[in-house]
């Protein structure tokens, strides 16, 4: 079993790190916030007080981190993960930043450290279970030596070479985004138009947009959206994507109206409920946690 160091307990964040020490890992956690690692502790991970300490003499170390501002903090900052890694180690980012930031992130680390992007698919419930999808960058002999981790946090696909894992799920969220939108402006249109809101969801059920309406159809009904993937990672995501697209000089008009709706669904207050939340917004109604 491997000594690993995982650093950010989120809500996708403490359960994958569970299933590692459910894996008979040996395993040490660092959250932003104390508090959250309190669970991780009880079922015998260690805990430690800085990026740094979780890091040192670990060979494996794993960040599930907000944004890419909070990725470079930890991984950069005061008593960062840089100041702990040395050759020999793998590091493993599994949040959602995009490929610069992975790449840049990995151009500071110290010589002789294996970096590898591997965001994920899926939410809560697959990270719980084991069922992620897994997006992996990586040179082949570096994902070989981790791939036997992220199989007991889902499916594992080899998408290319360092920062491709990173450039996959942004595809990924692109068609997240854009999905959760047509589906709220269909809504919008449909009850314009004087159609119910039941039949309405019941025709999109059976359109390019069923697994949006079967995924989020008990929100929009009950009007209530606890958050399992939060508004402000979508719209980060969405950021992200309109950097990229601009960066490669593509013009994804769909998807810059995406992030217009999420955007002001979070400047409505929406930003901790889940990201299907922008239908409410879309709908001009006020969406409940
Ligand atoms: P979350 O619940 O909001 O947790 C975010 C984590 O980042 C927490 O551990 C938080 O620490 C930490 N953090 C935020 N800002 C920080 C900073 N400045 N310095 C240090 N730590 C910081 O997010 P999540 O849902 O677990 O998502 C994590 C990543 O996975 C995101 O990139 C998200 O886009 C991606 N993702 C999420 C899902 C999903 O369904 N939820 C699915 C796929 C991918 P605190 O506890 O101290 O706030």
């Amino acid at each position: 079993m491997a000594k690993i160091a995982f650093l950010g307990l989120g809500q996708m964040g403490a359960p994958m790190a569970r299933r590692l020490l459910l894996a008979g890992h040996e395993l040490t956690v660092w959250n932003r916030t104390p508090d959250r690692a309190e669970p991780l502790a009880a079922g015998g991970a260690v805990v430690a007080g800085s990026p740094a300490e979780a890091g040192a003499g670990a060979e494996f170390v794993i960040t599930m981190l907000a944004t890419p501002e909070a990725l470079r903090e930890v991984v950069l900052g005061e008593n960062g993960l840089a100041k702990a890694l040395g050759p020999g180690q793998v590091y493993v980012d599994m949040s959602t930043v995009g490929p610069d930031t992975v790449r840049s992130i990995a151009a500071r680390l110290p010589e002789g450290i294996a970096v590898v992007d591997a965001p994920v698919r899926g939410s809560v419930p697959q990270a719980t279970e084991g069922r992620l999808e897994v997006f992996v960058g990586a040179r082949d002999e570096d994902l070989e030596r981790v791939r036997p981790i992220l199989e007991s946090l889902g499916s594992v696909s080899h998408v290319g070479g360092p920062g491709a894992g990173a450039a996959m799920k942004l595809v990924a969220n692109l068609v997240l985004g854009t999905s959760i939108v047509a589906l709220g402006e269909a809504l919008a249109l449909g009850e314009a138009l004087d159609l119910g809101r039941a039949p309405l969801l019941d025709m999109l059920a059976g359109s390019q947009l069923a697994p949006v309406v079967r995924a989020k159809r008990a929100n929009i009904e009950s009007g209530h959206y606890p958050p399992s993937f939060k508004l402000r990672h979508a719209a980060k995501d969405l950021r992200l994507v309109a950097e990229a697209a601009a960066a490669a000089d593509r013009d994804l008009e769909v998807a810059a109206a995406a992030r217009a709706w999420l955007d002001s669904a979070v400047e409505s207050g929406a930003a901790d409920l889940d990201f299907s939340a922008v239908v409410a917004t879309i709908l001009g109604e006020t969406p409940q946690p």
